[in-house]
């Protein structure tokens, strides 16, 4: 007898203790269905509150939401070639693209690589490229971070056409940008070799040429003649430009040319990018006179040139509004130094000078 009460009084004891749980369980699931429903709270709160939900499970899901992701793209003569920051803890990146103009992103591929290389590029045409990684959690749920957006135009050449690389120094400056525009209308590049202490002060033009695919290379911070520099004083001259340039187009200059093209053995050693100067020199500096500038760059244009101007001039533009179509017209394809020796199989070395790329 005693032993059933005993059985008895154990069995309400559970199932009173089962009511206990229950209360329990519908307390903690109302009260977290009360923290998920804010409707107005910021965004950025609630990933705060998703992330602490999960840092039992996950403790890495902050690193991840603290990352950035950066994204650089390179051209190339078969497409673009994009590179991102490695995130830790991401399943995935997703790789989104859209036509200049075009409202929506198209995702293209999700890969779990930190390079990925477009080749379904149509010539002629500026893409918008953004990239976004992608944590699956636990729950099924997908935390995802995107990395800034990068916009150029693609502009495919015929290695077996001839072509020619038009330089520009001195600049940016305000005629900058009405070459811009002609190169672009016909799909031409031209290298723009800037002087650091000018880069400021023509911002959108420096993007402008970065964008349409010109290159950019440097000319030093002010100017100087490298020659007459130490070491020390050279790289101040080159990091002082690249630092700023960064700041603009998100990279430093891809080549150099020394101001006069004075070069020497430190000069070489010092500058660690491939050293540009020219086989054709306009003199348009000294002539202010587009016809003359025209007529020389017409006269001695050949396969694999690099044609010397200053896009400082008013002269010079004038001169360029009709060199560009005429070139053209010739069957020349104008391209920037570094496509040019792309093209023609030459892998350009950093301290060795080319005045020409045949
Ligand atoms: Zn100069």
């Amino acid at each position: 007898m005693r032993e059933f009460i005993k059985i008895i009084n154990y069995k309400r004891l559970s199932s009173v203790f089962a009511v206990f749980l229950l209360f329990i369980l519908l307390c903690i699931s109302i009260f977290s269905g009360f923290s998920g429903n804010e409707a107005d709270q910021p965004l950025a709160k609630k990933v705060s509150i998703n992330s602490s939900k999960i840092t039992n499970e996950r403790p890495d899901i902050n690193e991840f939401i603290n990352s950035k992701i950066k994204l650089t793209l390179k051209s190339s003569k078969e497409g673009f070639l994009l590179e991102y920051t490695e995130i830790k803890n991401r399943t995935y990146y997703e790789i989104y693209r859209k036509i200049k103009g075009e409202s929506k992103y198209t995702l293209i591929i999700t890969t779990s690589d930190t390079k990925y290389f477009d080749e379904t590029v149509i010539s002629g045409k500026t893409y918008v490229y953004k990239v976004r990684a992608v944590l699956k959690q636990k729950e099924g749920q997908l935390n995802g971070k995107c990395s800034n957006k990068v916009q150029k135009k693609y502009v495919r050449f015929d290695k077996n056409k001839k072509m020619v690389a038009l330089t520009f120094d001195d600049g940016p400056g305000k005629y900058t940008k009405a070459i811009l525009k002609c190169l672009d209308k016909y799909d031409a590049h031209a290298t723009f070799f800037v002087l650091g202490s000018q880069v400021n002060d023509y911002k959108s033009a420096v993007k402008k040429a970065d964008l349409i695919g010109c290159e950019i290379g440097s000319h030093t911070f002010d100017h100087v003649n490298l020659t007459a520099l130490s070491k020390k004083g050279i790289k101040s001259q080159i990091n002082k430009t690249d630092k700023r340039l960064k700041a603009i187009i998100g990279h430093g200059a891809t080549l150099m040319r020394p101001p006069y093209g004075y070069v020497d053995s430190t000069v070489k050693k010092t500058v660690k990018k491939p050293i540009v100067t020219w086989n054709v020199d306009t003199r348009d500096w000294e002539t202010r006179n587009a016809s003359s500038t025209y007529s020389n760059v017409i006269k001695n244009a050949k396969d694999g040139s690099i044609i010397l101007m200053h896009d400082i001039h008013g002269s010079t533009k004038k001169a360029v509004l009709k060199i560009i179509p005429e070139l053209k017209k010739q069957g020349y394809q104008i391209v920037t130094v570094s496509e040019l020796a792309e093209y023609k199989n030459i892998q350009l070395k950093n301290g060795k000078v080319y005045n020409k790329i045949k």
